[in-house]
């Protein structure tokens, strides 16, 4: 067992040759580094913070941002070994096969592979997220007898289901660090340095290989990283700033020939209070309100536009939950009695409850990063250009109406819809601080950073992990798939590396 590597220690001049270089311990580099463990690849895992979160690390995070209202740079993410997984919500699902899919509707849309290419790795990827047997929509058949999904009818929205991670013996989800730190320090060719910032990838003369990496030590220290294969996983923005400043050989940054790295940013909107459903009958399961253990696995219910209908109708995808019971307004009341009567059911009983969701957006080029002309204590910061189209809004607008007509069509019950102007979607609009699309993949490397096997075009030795490279993004919480995808990058670099 080999204990981690403060980086503060290693005196400055020194230079490291592994074979490969993986820079970020959160759950794209921790899962990458674990996959490796039975190869003869000599790894080090350069992580910047600690164990802990420590505030002078965590001010690297911060940056400048302008545009649609978005979480501080600094507050949407964690700087320290396991990354933001160590507060993350532990929400799990995979991505549908259309997500993969090239649509005429959604600009920029289509993977270079479809989700078949995932499939073998999400039982690994979920089990490293601790989220359980595989269930998500075999769930439907819940046992207990007496609590039943929602009666919607045929139509376009169908309850389906969440998962969650919950670490071993805790209430929490898996903090990938905290959990998986002892399985690091037990892999032999394994070097964990905590502490050690990557500043610069340093291109070769050709400006087609890395040739080495810097890194620095808020205390001072400078050391140099030579490997064969260097993989980012820094998360979607600090991957993006790490090649966005390093511009000394390619003035616009490495892998930025097209200037693509930064663009087409994206997380999931997650409007509050969009609608507010009325149940007839008043009875709702438990398991659309809040989680719920079932055959081994911790599951909530949520409304989801099916593959079908998003395809047939030209929806973006979205996920809505049912948030909280709620009292009706007296207009509320009676447009309740009218309807009901105007249907023949008894709506003594009724419930009315407030409905969040998460949403796909469109892929944008201009919601995006740019270099600041500010530098933090390591380097260049970064600066959001952030952006929403109304038209994401309206794509959910039109699920949203859809689950009203199948509601009243079931005579189940009815919906409000609450938002319609632009200003009242973006009033206390939420983000599930799911980084996406900063380095997005395609096979021409006119249109992406990445290729199939994530090797960021035209530099044989670079290659990133994580959902930066995301061409679309789905409604699904991005960690599991993500993990999948850094699981496939450890097959194809078993064969790089041989
Ligand atoms: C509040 C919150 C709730 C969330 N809830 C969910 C959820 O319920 N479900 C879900 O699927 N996702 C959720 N997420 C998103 C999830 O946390 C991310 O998808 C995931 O952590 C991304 O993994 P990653 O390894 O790519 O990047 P990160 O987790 O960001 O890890 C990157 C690592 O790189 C290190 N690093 C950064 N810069 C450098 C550098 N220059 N040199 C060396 N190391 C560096 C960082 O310290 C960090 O450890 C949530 C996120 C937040 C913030």
């Amino acid at each position: 067992m080999s204990a981690f590597i403060d980086a503060r220690s290693v005196p400055s001049g020194t230079v490291l040759q592994p074979d490969l270089a993986i820079i970020g311990g959160g759950p794209a580099g921790i899962s990458l580094a674990m996959a490796l463990a039975s190869t003869p690849i000599r790894t080090v895992l350069l992580e910047s913070g600690g164990m802990v979160f420590e505030p002078k690390t965590q001010k690297l995070y911060e940056g400048s941002q302008v545009g649609a209202p978005y979480q501080a740079l600094d507050a949407t993410r964690l700087r320290f070994l396991g990354g933001s997984t160590n507060h993350w919500g532990g929400w799990t699902r995979p991505m549908d096969r259309l997500d993969f899919e090239e649509r005429a509707w959604m600009p920029y849309s289509g993977w270079p592979f479809g989700r078949a290419a995932l499939e073998r790795y999400y039982p690994r990827a979920q089990a490293l997220c601790e989220a359980g047997p595989w269930l998500y929509d075999r769930a439907e058949k819940w046992p207990h007898e007496k609590e039943q999904t929602l009666a919607l009818g045929d139509g376009g929205v169908t309850t389906r289901w969440f998962q969650f991670s919950k670490m071993r013996g805790s209430v929490l989800p898996t903090h990938f660090g905290e959990r998986y730190g002892d399985d690091l320090k037990h892999i032999k060719r394994l070097s964990v340095y905590l502490h050690a910032n990557a500043t610069r990838l340093g291109l070769d003369a050709s400006g087609a290989k890395i040739n080495q990496i810097d890194m620095a030590t808020l205390s001072g220290h400078k050391f140099t990283v030579k490997p064969k294969v260097t993989v980012l996983a820094m998360g979607a923005i600090e991957i993006a700033r790490l090649m966005l400043a390093s511009n000394d050989v390619a003035p616009d940054g490495v892998g930025n020939a097209h200037d693509l790295v930064g663009r087409f940013f994206a997380d999931h909107p997650i409007p509050r209070d969009t609608a507010t459903l009325v149940l007839f009958n008043g009875q709702l399961a438990p398991f659309y309100l809040n989680t719920q253990g079932m055959h081994g696995a911790i599951m909530r219910a949520g409304l989801f536009p099916s593959e079908d209908y998003r395809r047939k109708n030209a929806v973006m995808d979205s996920s809505t939950t049912i948030e909280n019971n709620i009292d009706l307004d007296e207009l509320g009341k009676a447009a309740v009695a009218a309807t009901a009567a105007a249907l023949g059911v008894d709506a003594s009983s009724a419930q009315a409850y407030s409905l969040g969701c998460g949403m796909e957006v469109t892929p944008d080029p201009n919601r995006r990063f740019t270099l600041d002309s500010e530098r933090d204590a390591l380097g260049m910061r970064l600066k959001l250009h952030m952006r929403i189209a109304d038209s994401d809004f309206a794509h959910f607008r039109e699920t949203l109406k859809e689950l009203g007509r199948q509601l009243l069509a079931s005579r189940t019950g009815m919906l409000r819809l609450n938002l319609k102007e632009r200003g009242e979607w973006l009033d206390g609009l939420d983000w599930g601080n799911h980084h996406m699309g900063t380095t997005r993949m395609h096979s021409d490397p006119r249109q992406g950073v990445v290729d199939a096997n994530l090797q960021v075009h035209g530099i044989s030795n670079l290659f990133v992990a994580g959902s930066s490279v995301y061409p679309t993004y789905s409604a699904a919480n991005p960690t599991m798939n993500l993990v999948a995808l850094t699981l496939r990058l450890a097959d194809h670099l078993k064969g790089v590396l041989r």
